[in-house]
């Protein structure tokens, strides 16, 4: 067995076809210019060919978004300038075609992969992949055609690259890699393929021979190989119950989130960008609880200047069509470093110079966001909240940065939205204990469980050694949350959570009970989220609340949960 990253949820048991594309290996030579030409030509025409052949196979499974891959492959690999390119140095340096092909590519790639924008960057991986299909035809070597799979397969490989992922057809029950990550790109396509993916399984190219029977649990992550007949059976049970509860959860897509007595809630997902959107929206997000919006720093090498960032917020905005959006402004520091900036050191840069403290030191980085965001307003409902802040001094400040903001940009004659709001986030506990006199200032609330739960345990998110008091369930960390939601509610404003709590299906119980209005989550664990508020009473879950924060520790609360709400 094999431990993995489960990168898209499912299982399956099918034969592995291990994908063994060839190694190309590119010698200098000398070569006959006309010949290399011809050569080179020859094999472009061949490459345009089996682009379009691929882009139609593939057609049969893909949307017109998804095949919009192959597009981009076909143009690249019609791109007058990039055959000029390759002829010219086949002429002018005497060299052989393929050798020719890499070098003007590698140039090509590495110019794209240095430039800021993620779009140019794609533009590098389409590069890389239509090279690599010239190459192979330019030395005779076969590329395995993915659409030609014909029996139920479990796909192994090194890693896929996007034009592998497009070609799979029904009969791919799903893929195992050795590198990858949650969100690389082979992972976002499972994902939006719906196929189980466990990906970052170290050497998986040598465990597994071709036509080996596996099973891919792409839930827990693992990755069986040549399992018993026992684990067959056991898998084959365990596939069954998962495929019928996803089929169950989707009737909740455009249900709404109600509690058996009426009480409505809205349940929204935490994104990082643009490409999660997607994903929200799939699966019944109401709207976006939590927008990081730090990943526009991080992937970056310079500040993100006013009009990237608007362009970045527009498209997310647009993309909910009018659902509430609330964009969390920069949060930088603690763990998350950016490449341009230097940061102070610190002994305990978790409780230093980060998030809002380092945003109203640096005002002009604040604010060249604050009127990207302002700007923006008018493509959807946004909410903009203010990360760690601790006082009300710190909330005013902020909130004063913004009115200005927002003032100029009126004077400068730009549209904005008037409903835009203006919250906090509640993750340090004298903002939780203070949230009655906040929520004076503030429009609303999001409930940091990550942080609240490492400030008020006093132990560090990160760290396995103290990994036993990260205790969602302790009757401390859910006094802090009902006093932030009464608090809230006391002014006649709104509180929500966008910590990992609010997903979980022990305490969307107990926090229905303590009042929550909003709940923010990875996309995939919304419906299962619905699926419990509609199956709850909210009057019974008040009852609930109310003991849970009586009792003296996260064990007892977790037990009352567990024998009170039947899953
Ligand atoms: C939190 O602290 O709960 C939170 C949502 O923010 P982050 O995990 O980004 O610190
Ligand atoms: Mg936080």
């Amino acid at each position: 067995m094999l431990k993995g990253i489960a990168a898209s949820a499912g299982i399956s048991i099918a034969k592995a076809y291990k994908l063994e594309s060839p190694k190309v290996e590119i010698v200098k030579k000398e070569g006959d210019p006309a010949k290399e030409v011809e050569k080179f030509n020859a094999a472009l025409e061949k490459t345009k060919t089996d682009i379009e052949g691929v882009k139609e196979r593939a057609s049969e499974r893909l949307s017109a978004e998804e095949l919009a891959v192959f597009d981009a492959h076909l143009m690249m690999a019609g791109d007058p300038e990039f055959a000029a390119q390759i002829i010219a140095m086949i002429e002018n340096d005497k060299v052989n075609a393929e050798f020719a092909a890499d070098t003007v590519a590698s140039q090509m790639v590495a110019m794209f992969e240095s430039m800021d924008n993620d779009y140019f960057r794609e533009r590098a991986a389409d590069i890389k992949d239509v090279t690599y299909r010239l190459k192979c035809n330019l030395l005779g070597l076969t590329i395995p055609d993915l659409t030609s799979i014909n029996e139920d397969s479990i796909i192994v490989a090194y890693d896929l690259t996007p034009s592998d992922t497009a070609q799979l057809n029904h009969f791919v029950k799903g893929f195992a890699t050795s590198i990858g990550g949650k969100t690389s790109h082979s992972a976002i396509m499972a994902n939006s393929l719906e196929i189980p993916a466990v990906v970052g399984c170290g050497d998986i190219m040598s465990a597994v021979n071709h036509g080996d029977t596996m099973i891919l649990d792409a839930v827990e992550g693992n990755v069986i190989i040549n399992p018993t007949e026992e684990e067959i059976k056991e898998y084959e049970a365990k596939a069954k119950a998962f495929a019928e509860e996803k089929e169950a959860l989707k009737v909740l897509v455009n249900a709404k989130s109600v509690t058996k007595d009426g009480h409505e809630v809205e349940l929204a997902g935490n994104i990082g960008g643009f490409k999660d959107v997607e994903g929200v929206l799939k699966n019944g997000g109401e709207g976006v609880g939590l927008f990081r919006t730090e990943f526009l720093y991080m992937d970056n090498d310079h500040f993100p200047t006013e009009e990237e960032q608007f362009e970045a917020y527009k498209a997310v905005l647009e993309g909910m069509g009018g659902k509430r959006v609330v964009v969390r402004t920069l949060d930088i520091g603690g763990d998350k470093k950016l490449k341009y900036f230097t940061f102070p050191e610190e002994m305990n840069p978790f409780l230093g110079y980060r998030a809002i403290r380092l945003c109203l030191d640096r005002t002009d980085i604040f604010r060249t966001q604050l009127r990207a965001l302002i700007r923006a307003s008018v493509y959807g409902k946004l909410c903009i909240m203010f990360p760690m802040i601790a006082t009300v001094k710190e909330f005013c400040d902020a909130k004063a940065i913004y009115e200005e903001e927002k003032a100029k940009l009126i004077a400068e004659g730009v549209k904005v939205a008037d409903d835009i709001q203006v919250g906090m986030m509640v993750e340090i506990p004298a903002a939780a204990v203070n949230a009655d006199n906040f929520a004076k200032h503030a429009d609303f609330f999001s409930i940091g469980t990550n942080d609240l739960i490492q400030y008020s345990m006093a132990a560090d998110r990160m760290s396995e050694n103290v990994s036993y008091l990260y205790q969602p369930y302790n009757p401390s960390v859910l006094r802090l949350i009902k006093m932030t939601i009464d608090g809230a509610h006391k002014e006649g404003k709104w509180a929500g959570m966008c910590g990992a709590m609010a997903g979980e299906e022990n305490a969307v119980p107990i926090l229905l009970g303590l009042g929550l209005d909003e709940f923010s989550m990875s996309a995939t664990q919304i419906l299962n989220a619905r699926k419990m508020v509609n199956s709850l009473s909210k009057a019974e879950m008040e009852k609930l609340a109310e003991e849970a924060v009586s009792l003296s520790t996260a064990e007892e609360v977790l037990e009352l949960v567990k024998n009170r709400v039947s899953k």
